[in-house]
């Protein structure tokens, strides 16, 4: 069956809140934000495919110290999943031996600890049985959503994004999407703030979910933490036949 763990499901840290990490699978993993502090050692050995959907730090958080994990604990690879043009962006400002060591090249350029695997938009790639494809979506760089499908199930994953219509378009394209995972950064309140950074309001998200034209069941995810309460105050105020509910870590998200 398809699920998603949200290791962590917020925007940022805050006691035991914790950045983005969704396990697909106990060896695939969506985004880095708390994968160290959520996993023990042996769950961390089997991690051995990470899906990045955009360079953003607090996405990106733990790559670092888990390749040095990897890499400390004998001859341990991963796969690295993502557009060339955000692999540059980490390469070159986080792996570019200076921050930090380039574990593309270690121990040695022949069997490095991080293998990278372009992905491109709109063509699907498949891990374990599980396919994902990678859809553009509207962040302040470049950012991947995805359909993640199963069988005859199907999981949409939003990514940072703010007012999407290639998003809406893919959902839309598919009914066997019925679950939704989608974000909601910022209250109503900071609409300002939430537009100038491409991320949503639960206004806002309420004009996408008007949008979808077929019923599915919708898992705000990536609420600054700070702001929880605000934000799903306004979450509750969203008038729409869709099913809302804030995710929680450690809660999987299952095909509804
Ligand atoms: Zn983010
Ligand atoms: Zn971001």
């Amino acid at each position: 069956m398809l699920s998603i763990v949200p290791l962590g499901c917020y925007g940022s840290d805050l006691e035991n809140k914790k950045c983005i990490s969704m396990l697909v699978t106990p060896s695939t993993v969506i985004d880095t934000g708390s994968i160290m502090s959520s996993l023990d050692t042996n769950q961390l050995l089997g991690i051995k495919h990470i899906i990045i959907t955009h360079s953003h730090f607090d996405h990106i958080k733990n790559l670092p110290i888990f390749a040095d994990f990897m890499l400390s604990l004998g001859n341990h690879s991963f796969t690295v999943y993502t557009t060339e043009n955000i692999m540059a962006q980490i390469m070159g400002n986080i792996f570019n031996d200076l921050i930090w060591p380039d574990f593309t090249k270690l121990p040695t350029k022949k069997n490095p600890t991080i293998k990278f695997r372009p992905i491109n938009f709109d063509k699907p790639f498949s891990i374990e049985g599980i396919e994902f494809l990678p859809i553009e979506v509207n962040h302040v760089v470049e950012s991947l959503g995805f359909i993640i499908k199963h069988n005859n199930e199907a999981i949409a994953y939003s990514g940072d994004t703010g007012i999407c219509q290639n998003f809406v378009d893919h959902v839309n394209r598919d009914p066997s999407i019925k679950t939704i995972c989608w974000e909601t950064s910022f209250p109503d309140r900071l609409e300002k703030l939430a537009t100038a950074s491409k991320h949503l309001t639960p206004s806002q998200l309420a004009g996408e979910l008007a949008k979808i034209n077929h019923p599915c069941s919708i898992h705000t995810f990536h609420l600054k933490p700070n702001l929880e309460d605000e934000i799903i105050a306004d979450i509750k105020k969203i008038e729409s036949p869709m099913k809302i509910t804030p995710m929680k870590q450690k809660r999987p998200i299952t095909v509804s």
